[in-house]
């Protein structure tokens, strides 16, 4: 290996792959899989050894075909810490010529990434079945690749299986029939005891020229629902599938239906007509969220599956945005895709904020855009604001490490940055630039600079310059507004959870797009100093950051400039939702007063916008997370909850019409589950007689489904074994991925010592969604946060060695992350001191981060909300 350089973690580029050709044969009643891949390379420089990837494979023998000739390697070595095969000739082929790589392997269906196994109950028998899951580095664990997103090449893929199941892959069939080993010369291996009346071979089309990591197949009893599209631009029809085991299909109409809608509004704005001839879902138990790949996405089914009849909004919504986000990605990461994994942010930013666009396009009630201050924007502003963050576009010279940077700055940052930069420049002109990007880089990789030219075109405007600081540098601004003679001052300093950053901290000057909202009047400028003065009638009502829509928080230095603010903002949504959450954030922050916060949020409070007072309703439990082990302050804030939402049960009732408006039902839901969580006595009674007539006959009595989560959750709260086994039996036994998720909040709500234990105990027993679902829920109970803390420490090694390459970086943080003693803190260090952590250092210091600034925001803030609610308890007697 000496003749190539190796560097660490990128390969050689002496090679490049053009064309696989893939065959893997699945035998799902031993859960194993074997493969033979041709691949077609172009040798770029003279080498004598064929480097590239492969991880958890059994490799056999390989060979390279050149110009009629087999040439066997003299050497072939696995490498497990860097997931390459080596492959060393005794002759240096020459650069320039082609060759053709013939390797066989063997693996394990297993796990949930790679080529994985789902399960579902048959009959009352477990069965199995596959799906695909390569994103960032996992095809891999299917079969040896170069897999590295820059390394495109085209695919053409055979499936053999077993007669009587469904074969799925990027592209449509062009053949399937009997298996027959003898007519198979080529691969021998294969033929070993397989009988051709009992296995079939499926044969797809040829991909375009894609990334490995958008690569997919499956194996399983699937069964379909199917519509059609036509195109916006070419007027040529499309065939739209979406996949689930047939306990499911039934669910399976609405993304189908989504599907069909959203195909044709996407090649309108981006001008570009679909590339494939057919687009399928599948909907697989297990899967990690949802993965795009090229004709044939893949995700678990509580992301795409919807029941009309028993589906809840939130449920619904979470559906638009999911597939709306994985088809974006079909374009916008599949025809063009990033160079590398440093501007996974821009892929991920881009689906993001096209999955919020596409919701507001189809259901303008829903106010998704405004929503996203309270999501996307917020996450990434309260992700953003810690030493421990970092830039959208980070550095990630170790693949096997990306899945680190897939965090919410990835995404929600990435989007909340794009979201600026659009309306700065306005969405038309913005989706124009985004055209011209795609056109230009169609079947290529790109960086993010490669966008910034194309919007730079059709703009005007230098987006390169105006973005570099945004998304090269960890963090975001504070403006600090001060009133002077004729106008205000506005000043710029480095933003942290923690207050404004120290001087070293504090070296960065964003180009911040100010827009100015005054009454009925609008206008933009460019800021891009430390300071600066902008002339401005400071009688008159305005705020800064019109429409939230700039990746910054305002901090207005008086009472009176507080005031216009509010006045400025007053019935427009997310302008409302903005001032709040910054003026939340600022006071946690020690810059303001948390009693100035509170005085706002209350003054907001009488609006029956949804999001309005979700974003109240955030604020508050955020607040009951950070004092949750005072008494005192926890029964200040749930009257302050019953006193702004048990008024709206009253006048809003418990009856859905179903001719009102989705703002009035939403304001509902949310109006009862927070009297609920808040404890008013008739709110609880009223659920519980729901729970009981249900329980009952649930025919006759069937529950609401937006109502669904907070009706089980008072239920098991308040009640007995009798309550929890009847919730728990619907987690095992649900076929609706969100009644999985609301009965698993329900049982990590108890507050029963002995029903918590039992909890306890039955937990790692569970499937992996279903820990997944109640390690959140336990987290998320006060009263089991600490029992939690001590259950995630002593069963560490098993949680890790379970849910190492899926999100496990998540889970160390669940537990912990609202501590707020001195002793927690120490604790926490010395734990995570004994363990390897080497794979998410960034999550176990955002950790700790957040547990110190938990710690100050309580010693700072806690006399400060308690005069509050002394003041206000007189106000409201
Ligand atoms: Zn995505």
């Amino acid at each position: 290996m000496d003749s190539v350089s190796l560097d660490t973690y990128r390969l050689p580029t002496d090679t490049v792959p053009t064309h696989y050709d893939l065959k893997i044969c699945t035998d799902l009643k031993d859960l194993t899989f074997d493969g033979a891949v041709s691949i077609t390379i172009r040798f770029v420089n003279d080498t004598s050894t064929i480097l590239l990837n492969a991880f958890e494979l059994e490799l056999g023998p390989s060979f390279v075909l050149i110009d009629g000739e087999t040439i066997t390697p003299t050497d072939q070595s696995l490498k497990t810490d860097t997931q390459r095969v080596a492959l060393s000739f005794a002759k240096a082929f020459s650069a320039g010529s082609e060759a053709v790589v013939r390797m066989t392997f063997r693996g394990k269906i297993s796990g949930l990434s790679g080529y994985f196994k789902s399960e579902w109950v048959h009959d009352g028998v477990m069965e199995y079945y596959t799906g695909t899951f390569f994103e960032p580095t996992y095809a891999r664990r299917a079969f040896p690749c170069w897999d590295e997103p820059a390394l495109k090449a085209t695919f053409a893929v055979s499936l053999i299986s077993r007669a009587g199941t469904v074969n799925l892959s990027n592209m449509p069939s062009y053949f399937e029939g009997p298996y027959n080993p003898e007519q198979d010369p080529l691969e021998p291996s294969f033929g070993t005891g397989k009988d051709a009346a009992e296995w079939i071979i499926t044969r797809f089309e040829t991909t375009p020229k894609m990334s490995t990591y958008i690569l997919a197949f499956a194996t399983g009893p699937f069964a379909h629902v199917e519509g059609s599209f036509t195109s916006a631009l070419t007027g040529k029809v499309r065939q739209v599938r979406v996949y689930a085991t047939p306990d499911l299909i039934g669910q399976a109409q609405f993304p189908l239906e989504l599907t069909m809608k959203v195909l044709p509004m996407l090649e309108t704005m981006f001008d570009m007509e679909y590339p494939l001839p057919k687009m399928d879902i599948l909907c697989a138990n297990g899967a990690l969220g949802a993965l795009e790949s090229w004709g044939l996405i893949v995700g678990d089914p509580g992301a795409f599956l919807f029941d009309p009849a028993t589906g809840s909004t939130a449920t619904k919504k979470r559906v638009v945005d999911v597939t709306s986000h994985e088809l974006a990605h079909q374009w916008f990461g599949n025809i063009v895709t990033m160079d590398w994994w440093d501007n996974l942010w821009l892929n991920e930013g881009f689906a993001t904020l096209l999955g919020s666009i596409i919701s507001e396009k189809l259901y303008p009630e829903w106010h998704t855009a405004a929503a996203a201050v309270n999501l996307s924007l917020k996450y990434g502003l309260n992700m953003d604001a810690r030493l421990s963050s970092h830039p959208v576009q980070v550095a990630c010279p170790d693949a096997n490490r990306v899945e680190e940077t897939m965090d919410g700055i990835t995404y929600m940052k990435g989007a909340s940055l794009l979201r600026m930069v659009s309306s700065l420049l306005g969405e038309e002109v913005f989706f124009k630039g985004v055209a011209l990007y795609l056109k230009e880089h169609q079947y290529k990789n790109s960086v993010a600079e490669d966008l910034w030219i194309a919007l730079s075109r059709t703009s005007g405007t230098d987006v390169g310059k105006l973005m570099k600081n945004w998304i090269s540098k960890t963090g975001y601004p504070v403006l600090t507004v001060t009133e002077v003679p004729g106008g205000i001052n506005v000043r710029q300093n480095r933003f942290l959870a923690s207050g404004i950053a120290k001087a070293k901290d504090d070296e960065t000057l964003w180009i911040v797009p100010l827009r100015l909202q005054k009454i009925n009047a609008q206008r933009t400028i460019l800021f891009s100093g430390r300071e600066e003065f902008i002339p401005l009638d400071t009688e008159q009502p305005f705020k800064l950051n019109a429409s939230s829509t700039g990746f910054y928080r305002v901090l207005y230095q008086t009472e009176k400039l507080n005031k216009l603010a509010l006045e400025a903002a007053k019935g427009i949504i997310s302008d409302m939702s903005g001032l709040m959450n910054d003026a939340m954030a600022l006071a946690k922050a020690d810059l303001a007063k948390l009693s100035a916060a509170l005085t706002l949020m209350d003054g907001f409070a009488a609006t029956e916008w949804y999001i309005v007072l979700e974003g109240i309703a955030a604020n508050i439990s955020a607040l009951l997370d950070a004092w949750w082990e005072n008494p005192n302050i926890v029964e200040c804030l749930q009257r302050l909850d019953r006193h702004i939402f048990v008024p709206l049960v009253s006048k809003l009732g418990y009856h859905y019409d179903a001719g009102e408006s989705t703002d009035t039902a939403a304001v509902r839901t949310l109006a009862i589950k927070r009297a609920a969580y808040a404890r008013d006595r008739s709110v609880m009674a009223e659920l519980q007689a729901q729970f009981s007539a249900f329980t009952a006959n649930q025919e006759a009595s069937p529950l609401r489904p937006d109502l669904t989560p907070v009706i089980y959750t008072v239920a098991v709260r308040h009640g007995g074994m009798k309550e929890y086994d009847f919730i728990w039996d619907i987690l095992k036994t649900t076929k609706s991925p969100a009644e999985e998720s609301h009965a698993a909040f329900a049982i990590g709500a108890a507050e029963d010592s002995v029903l918590m234990a039992e909890t306890f105990g039955r937990l790692l027993k569970q499937n992996d969604s279903n820990v997944d679902w109640l390690l959140a829920a336990l987290s998320a109970n006060p009263k089991s946060r600490r029992p939690m803390v001590q259950f995630f420490k002593d069963n560490y090694d098993i949680l890790q060695a379970r849910f190492e390459t899926c999100g496990f970086e998540n889970y160390s943080q669940q537990p912990f992350r609202l501590l707020a003693t001195v002793e927690d803190y120490e604790d926490t260090v010395a734990f995570f001191k004994t363990k390897d952590t080497s794979k998410f250092t960034r999550s176990v210091d955002q950790t700790l981060e957040a547990i110190q600034t938990n710690i100050k925001y309580l010693e700072r803030s806690t006399t400060d909300i308690s005069e509050w609610f002394v003041e206000w308890s007189a106000r409201h007697p």
